[in-house]
C-alpha cells in the first residue's frame, strides 16, 4: 500500500527543521530511518501532511561519544553503527547485547536509535534498556532545549512526552556505577521478529561479590518501559547464593502483562520468569568475571 500523500521538506541545518516543525506543528513529522514512521503511513495509521527528513543534518546529529561514564548519540546514529562500536560495548555492553536483538541486520542499518527511542514502542528494546540505565533524551524546538529523564519520556504506548514541534536532537546511556555485569535477551516466535518477551538486567555487585542492586525491565509485558527493583530481595547477598528461581517468582507476581496474537497474558509471565532467572544469573556472573566487572 502507498502512503497518503505528504509535502517533503529536506532542512539543511536542525535550526532550519526545527522551524519547520514549529511552522506545521501537529501536521508534520520527523523521518528519521523511516523504519517505523514509513510502514505505519503506509498502512494508513499516521498521515501527517508535513515529512521533515532530518537524513542531511549529518554535521549535527550524527555523533557518537563514548566514555567511562556512557554513550552520547546523535539523532543520526543508526542502530547498527552504535552495535558495532567497540568502545560504546565497553562502556555500556547493555547497549549492544539489546541492540543485536532489534529487527534484522538490513533494517538496524537503516533504523536510528534515538529514532526507536522517539516512536517509544512498548515492544522495542531500547527504550526498555534507556530507562533501566536511567538515561535521558535531549529535545530541540525553537522555544529552546531541555533534557528528559527516561522516567518521563515514555508516555503510553507508541508515545512520547515530545512536543509535535521538538526534534529529539540526541540520547545518553549511562554507564551502571562500580562493579556491575548486564544482561538481555528475548523470545520470539521467529529470529528478528519483536518479542513476545524481553528483559534487561543490571546487577551491581560489591568487593565481596554480594549484591549492591539488582535491576530488570522487561519488553513487551508494560505499555511504557518500568523498572522492577530486586534489590530489597537479594543486598548484601552473595551473588552465587542467591536463590534465581525466587527472582523469576517475584518478577512474575509483579507484572500484569498483555495477552494478545502471539502470546496469553500467563504465557508473558511465564516467559518473564525464566527470563529473570536466566539473566540475573548472567548478569551477577559478568559482574565477577569479565571486564564490565574490572571497570570498578
Ligand atoms: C520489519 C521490521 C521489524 C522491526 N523489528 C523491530 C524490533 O524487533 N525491535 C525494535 O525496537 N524495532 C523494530 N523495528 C523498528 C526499527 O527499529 C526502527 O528503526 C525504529 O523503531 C525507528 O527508527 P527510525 O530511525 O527508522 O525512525 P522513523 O521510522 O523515521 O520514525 C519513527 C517515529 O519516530 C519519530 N522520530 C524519529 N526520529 C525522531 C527524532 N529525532 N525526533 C523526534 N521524532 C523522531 C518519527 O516522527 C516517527 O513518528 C522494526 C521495523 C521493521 C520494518
Amino acid at each position: 500500500m502507498k502512503t497518503p500523500k505528504f509535502t517533503y521538506h529536506a532542512p539543511r541545518t536542525v535550526a532550519e527543521a526545527l522551524d519547520v516543525l514549529a511552522e506545521h506543528s501537529t501536521d508534520a513529522k520527523v523521518l528519521a530511518g523511516g523504519q517505523s514512521l514509513v510502514p505505519v503511513m503506509a498502512m494508513r495509521l499516521a498521515s501527517p501532511a508535513h515529512l521533515v527528513d532530518i537524513n542531511r543534518l549529518t554535521d549535527e546529529l550524527s555523533a557518537l561519544e563514548v566514555d567511562d561514564a556512557g554513550v552520547r548519540i546523535g539523532a543520526l546514529v543508526r542502530h547498527a553503527r552504535l552495535e558495532r562500536d567497540e568502545a560504546a560495548a565497553a562502556s555500556v555492553p547493555l547497549v549492544g547485547q539489546a541492540l543485536r536483538h532489534v529487527a534484522h541486520p538490513t533494517i538496524r542499518n537503516r533504523g536510528t536509535t534515538v529514532g526507536s527511542l522517539a516512536h517509544a514502542d512498548p515492544s522495542a528494546e531500547m527504550p526498555t534498556v534507556l530507562a533501566l540505565l536511567g538515561g535521558h533524551v535531549v529535545a530541540r524546538s525553537v522555544r529552546g532545549e531541555r533534557t528528559i529523564d527516561a522516567a518521563d519520556f515514555f508516555v503510553g504506548p507508541m508515545e512520547s512526552c515530545l512536543g509535535y514541534d521538538e526534534l529529539a536532537v540526541a540520547a545518553y546511556f549511562p554507564a551502571p556505577p562500580g562493579r556491575f555485569g548486564t544482561a538481555f535477551d528475548e523470545i520470539c516466535r521467529r529470529h528478528g521478529d519483536y518479542a513476545m518477551c524481553g528483559a534487561g538486567v543490571v546487577a551491581v555487585l560489591d568487593e565481596a561479590e554480594q549484591y549492591v542492586s539488582l535491576k530488570l525491565s522487561l519488553v513487551s509485558v508494560n505499555d511504557v518501559p518500568e523498572v522492577l527493583d530486586l534489590t530489597e530481595v537479594v543486598r548484601g547477598t552473595a551473588y552465587d547464593e542467591v536463590d534465581h528461581a525466587v527472582l523469576g517468582d517475584w518478577v512474575r507476581d509483579r507484572i500484569d502483562p498483555p495477552g494478545d496474537l502471539h502470546a496469553s497474558a500467563d504465557f508473558r509471565r511465564h516467559l518473564a520468569s525464566v527470563l529473570t532467572k536466566r539473566l540475573t544469573r548472567e548478569a551477577a556472573a559478568r559482574a565477577i568475571t569479565t571486564t564490565e566487572g574490572a571497570r570498578a
